[in-house]
C-alpha cells in the first residue's frame, strides 16, 4: 500500500488570496483520501509562497520521501507543491527515480507516464496556472466556509461563535430564553412591543446599550431562518450545521403572527385583574362583556361581569350583572360537562390500540411517498445548481428558485420526521383528546380556574353570557361529550354512545 503525505500551502500573497485556506484544503483532502482509500501517514502545512525555492516544511517533506517514509503526495493542486522550476524539478526527479510512486490532486489528474510528467512540469512552471482553477477554488472555498458555518459570521442571539472550531453553538445562558420568546410570539398573542418587553424581562437586552432591544432587531430575530436550521447568506438559504432552536412549522407560525400583527386591530383594554375578561361575549348583542368591582357596605369586594352595550344598531336589553362566583361555578360545570369519565378512558384506549395496528400499514406508504418527494426536490436542487454554474440562470432567478425549494424541502422533511416520531397524526390527536378530556375533570376538582378558562377557550367557540347563563358551542369532538345525558357519565360507555364516538 502506498503511503501518502498530505501537503497544504497558502501564502498571504495577493494572487493567492482566492486560494482555499489551509484548513479548507485539509478538509477537502481528507475527504478525498477517504473516498479514494488513500493511506495518509502525515499532514504538512505551510504558509509560504512557492515562487521561490527554499520552503522549509516542503523540503522536510521531500527528505522524508527520499528516506522512503512515504511514496505519495496528496495536495489540492500542483501549484500547492511548486511554482518554480527548482522545486518542480525536484518533485519530477523523485517521480523519475520512483521515490514518488503516486501524486494525487483533486483538481488535476496525474499519471507517471512521460506525458503525465510533461503536463506536471507545465503545471509547476506556469505561474498563473492557478487562475484556471480560480472559479472552482472559489466555489469550493465558499462551500467549505458554509460547511463550517463561517459565512453566517455573527452568531444570532441564543448562540455564540465557538472560536476554536469556528462553529456556532447554542449559548447556555440565552438559548432557552430565545426559544421561549419565539414560542410565545408564535401564539399570536403578542405584539412586537409586548415581545420586546418580555425579552427585556428575561434579560435579553441590546448588546451594547443593555437596554431594551430595538424593535428592528426583535423583528430580525423573529424572521431569522437560522433558528430552524438554515441560514441566509447573500440572499441565499443554506443548510446550517448548527443545532436548530425551533421547528420550521413554528417558524411559519411566527411569520403568520408577524403578518397578522401588521393588520390594524382593535385596541384592547386589558385589565388582567379580572379573570374572565375577554372570555365571553354578550349572548344578545355579541359585544364584549366587561368587568368591574364593587365594594359593598360590609367591605366585601365583588367582581361583576356585564355587557358593554356598545352596539348602536341593536339595543341590548341585558341588564344583568353577573357575579364572578356565579360565573366561576358555571365555568366549572361546563368543564365537567366536557370531561371524560375514567371508565370511558380505558375503553377508548383499548379501541385506540386496535386502530393503531390497522394504521401502521397505511402509514408506511405515506412515509415512502414523502421520502420520494424529498429526493425529487434534492434532485431539482442539484439540477438547478448545475444550471446556475453553467451560467444558464441569472443569480436572482437561481436564488429565488433555490430558496423556495429549500423551504419546501424543509417542510417535507419536518413532516416526515414528525410523522416518523408520532405515527399517524389523527391517532395522536385522538390519544391527546382522551387524555385532555379526562384531565379536565381534575381541573374542575382542583378549582384551577385559569386552566379551565384556557381549556374552554380552546375547545369552545361562541362563548356567551345571556340572562346570567354561560353558553358555549363546543367544537368537534368535544361537543359529543357535552351532549351526553348526566346519568350516562357514571356508567361504562354504551353501544349507542360508542357508535357516535367511533364515527
Ligand atoms: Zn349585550
Amino acid at each position: 500500500m502506498i503511503k501518502y503525505f498530505i501537503y497544504c500551502r497558502k501564502s498571504s500573497e495577493d494572487e493567492e488570496r482566492q486560494v482555499l485556506s489551509i484548513e479548507a484544503q485539509l478538509a477537502e483532502l481528507r475527504e478525498f483520501a477517504k473516498q479514494n482509500g488513500l493511506f495518509i501517514v502525515r499532514e504538512y502545512t505551510e504558509s509560504k509562497t512557492a515562487k521561490e525555492p527554499g520552503r522549509e516544511i516542503f523540503n522536510q517533506m521531500l527528505s522524508e520521501i527520499e528516506k522512503g517514509n512515504a511514496e505519495g503526495i496528496l495536495a489540492w493542486n500542483p501549484d500547492r507543491l511548486a511554482r518554480n522550476s527548482v522545486d518542480g524539478g525536484r518533485v519530477i526527479y523523485l517521480v523519475d527515480t520512483e521515490k514518488i510512486r503516486s501524486l494525487k490532486f483533486p483538481t488535476f489528474w496525474f499519471e507517471a507516464t512521460p506525458q503525465g510528467k510533461f503536463m506536471l512540469s507545465v503545471a509547476f512552471g506556469q505561474a498563473k496556472y492557478y487562475t484556471d482553477n480560480l472559479r472552482e477554488n472559489i466555489l469550493r472555498g465558499i462551500r467549505q466556509k458554509i460547511r463550517r458555518g463561517e459565512l453566517s459570521a455573527k452568531a444570532p442571539l441564543g448562540y455564540f461563535n465557538e472560536p476554536r472550531l469556528r462553529t456556532i453553538e447554542p449559548d447556555k445562558k440565552t438559548f432557552n430564553k430565545v426559544k421561549e420568546i419565539l414560542r410565545a410570539f408564535a401564539t399570536g398573542n403578542y405584539t412586537l412591543t409586548q415581545i420586546q418587553d418580555k425579552m427585556f424581562s428575561l434579560g435579553l437586552v441590546g448588546s451594547r446599550s443593555g437596554k431594551k432591544m430595538p424593535l428592528s432587531s426583535v423583528e430580525h430575530i423573529l424572521k431569522n431562518p437560522f433558528y430552524y436550521g438554515h441560514f441566509l447568506y447573500r440572499g441565499e438559504l443554506h443548510q446550517g450545521s448548527h443545532k436548530p432552536m425551533i421547528a420550521k412549522k413554528l417558524f411559519d407560525q411566527i411569520q403568520q403572527a408577524l403578518k397578522d400583527n401588521g393588520k390594524p386591530r382593535k385596541k384592547r383594554k386589558e385589565k388582567k385583574e379580572f379573570m374572565f375578561l375577554n372570555f365571553a361575549r354578550c349572548g344578545e348583542c355579541g359585544y364584549c362583556v366587561t368587568a368591574d368591582r364593587k365594594i359593598k357596605k360590609s367591605g366585601k369586594e365583588y367582581v361583576y361581569y356585564f355587557c358593554t352595550k356598545k352596539s348602536k344598531i341593536q339595543k341590548c336589553s341585558q341588564h344583568r350583572f353577573l357575579r364572578e362566583e356565579v360565573l366561576v361555578e358555571q365555568v366549572k360545570e361546563q368543564c365537567q360537562k366536557v370531561s371524560l369519565p375514567d371508565v370511558w378512558r380505558e375503553r377508548y384506549f383499548d379501541k385506540l390500540k386496535i386502530w393503531e395496528n390497522e394504521n401502521r400499514q397505511t402509514s408506511d406508504l405515506f412515509a415512502q411517498n414523502l421520502k420520494k418527494e424529498i429526493s425529487a426536490i434534492k434532485a431539482k436542487l442539484e439540477r438547478l445548481t448545475d444550471a446556475y454554474l453553467a451560467e444558464a440562470l441569472e443569480l436572482a432567478e437561481f436564488q429565488q428558485t433555490k430558496n423556495a425549494l429549500m423551504a419546501e424541502k424543509k417542510t417535507k422533511e419536518e413532516k416526515l420526521s414528525d410523522f416518523e416520531r408520532k405515527g399517524n397524526h389523527w391517532l395522536e390527536l385522538t390519544r391527546n383528546w382522551i387524555i385532555e378530556t379526562n384531565q379536565a375533570k381534575n381541573l374542575a376538582l382542583q378549582d384551577n380556574f385559569s386552566e379551565m378558562k384556557n381549556y374552554l377557550k380552546k375547545i369552545g367557540s361562541n362563548r356567551r353570557l345571556a340572562a346570567g347563563r354561560l353558553e358555549i358551542n363546543f367544537k368537534k369532538p368535544f361537543n359529543f361529550l357535552a351532549k351526553l345525558p348526566a346519568e350516562a357519565r357514571g356508567k361504562a360507555p354504551s353501544k349507542a354512545t360508542n357508535s357516535i364516538w367511533w364515527t
